[in-house]
C-alpha cells in the first residue's frame, strides 16, 4: 500500500486551480524560500506547532515528552528542542487547550481518495478537481504517480503546483496524469536564486522548456517580494525568457504577505526584514510588463 506524508487537505479551495478544488499539502520540500507561505510544509517530516496564545502554561507537555525535548525557561517561554523531537505527538495528544499540534500526517493512497471522493459532485457542476500542492509535491514522486492515476480513472481534473525542482524523470511519470501545472517562477538570476530559495534555478528551467515542450497546459505563478523579486532586472529576465519559449499563457502574481508569525510556530528562522504588502503601483507595473508579451495576468492565486 503506498503512503505519503501531508499537513493539510484544504476542502473548497478556489484559487488553486479551475473551479472548486480539494487541494492536498504535501509534506517537503527542497527549497527554503524566505517568504515561503508554508513553512511548515518544509520538513519532510511531522513537527510540532506551538500556539503560545492557547497555552496554560500547566506543563503536562514536559511531563509526558518521552524524550525531555520540551521545557520552559524562567520566563515561562516554551522551548522544544528540535533535535530530541522525534514527532510522536504525545505532547500536543496531552496538551489540553490544543497549544500543541503536530503538523504532518501518513495517509494512504486509498484514504486519500475516500477524502476526495466526498466532493466529487462539486468537482464537475464547477469544472474542478483536486490539486496537489505543499511542500514540493514531487518530492513525493510514488505517491503523487499512484494518486494521479487513481484520479484520472474517475475522471477527476488534475493539478500539481510545483516548484519545478525535480530529476525530470519524475515529472515524466507524473505528465500523463496531469491536466494542469502550476509553476512557480522567481528569481531568473541563478545565484539570487539560491541566495533566498537555498538552490540554483537551472533544474527548474530546464524543466519549465520541457513541460512546455511536451504542450502541457502551465500557468506560472509569481510570487511578488519587494526588493527581492519586483526588481527591474529580475521581471525583464523573465519577460526574455517567457517570450522566447511558446506554450506559456497566463501567470498569477503574488504579493508577499508576512508570514513571520508562521516561522515562530513551526521554530524557523525568518529572514524577510520587510514585512509590508508591495505597493499598487508595483504590482501594476509588473502586470504590464507581462501583459505585454501577451500573457493573460492575474493578481493572486
Ligand atoms: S512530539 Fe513527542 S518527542 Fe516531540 S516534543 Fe512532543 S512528546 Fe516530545
Ligand atoms: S500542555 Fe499545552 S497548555 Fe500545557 S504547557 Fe504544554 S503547550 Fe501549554
Amino acid at each position: 500500500m503506498i503512503s505519503g506524508i501531508i499537513f493539510d487537505i484544504k476542502r473548497y479551495a478556489i484559487h488553486d486551480g479551475p473551479g472548486i478544488r480539494t487541494t492536498i499539502f504535501m509534506k517537503g520540500c527542497p527549497l527554503s524560500c524566505w517568504w515561503c507561505h508554508n513553512p511548515e510544509g518544509v520538513s519532510p517530516k511531522p513537527e510540532l506547532m506551538y500556539f503560545e496564545f492557547k497555552c496554560i502554561h500547566c506543563h503536562t507537555c514536559v511531563k509526558v515528552c518521552p524524550e525531555n525535548a520540551i521545557s520552559f525557561d524562567e520566563n515561562e517561554t516554551q522551548q522544544i528542542d528540535r533535535e530530541k523531537c522525534t514527532g510522536c505527538g504525545v505532547c500536543a495528544s496531552a496538551c489540553p487547550t490544543s497549544a500543541l499540534r503536530l503538523v504532518g500526517r501518513v495517509i494512504t493512497v486509498e484514504e486519500l481518495l475516500t477524502e476526495i471522493e466526498k466532493d466529487i459532485k462539486l468537482y464537475d457542476d464547477s469544472g474542478g478537481g483536486v490539486t496537489f500542492s505543499g511542500g514540493e509535491p514531487l518530492s513525493q514522486p510514488k505517491f503523487l504517480v499512484e494518486s494521479l492515476k487513481e484520479l484520472k480513472k474517475r475522471y477527476i481534473h488534475t493539478t500539481v503546483d510545483t516548484s519545478g525542482y525535480a530529476p525530470k524523470e519524475v515529472l515524466k511519470q507524473i505528465l500523463p496524469h496531469t491536466d494542469l501545472f502550476l509553476y512557480d517562477i522567481k528569481l531568473y538570476d541563478s545565484g539570487e536564486h539560491e541566495k533566498y530559495t537555498g538552490v540554483p534555478n537551472d533544474i527548474i528551467i530546464e524543466n519549465l522548456k520541457f513541460l512546455t515542450g511536451q504542450g502541457k497546459e502551465v500557468i506560472l505563478r509569481f510570487p511578488i517580494i519587494p526588493g527581492i523579486t519586483d526588481t527591474d532586472k529580475n521581471v525583464k529576465g523573465w519577460t526574455n525568457f517567457i517570450s522566447e519559449i511558446k506554450g506559456i499563457n497566463e501567470i498569477d502574481l503574488l504579493p508577499f504577505h508576512d508570514v513571520s508569525e508562521k516561522f515562530r510556530r513551526i521554530g524557523r528562522e525568518y529572514k524577510m526584514t520587510i514585512h509590508h504588502r508591495p505597493p499598487d503601483e508595483i504590482l501594476k507595473w509588473i502586470k504590464e510588463e507581462f501583459e505585454s508579451i501577451g500573457l493573460r495576468v492575474k493578481i493572486g492565486g
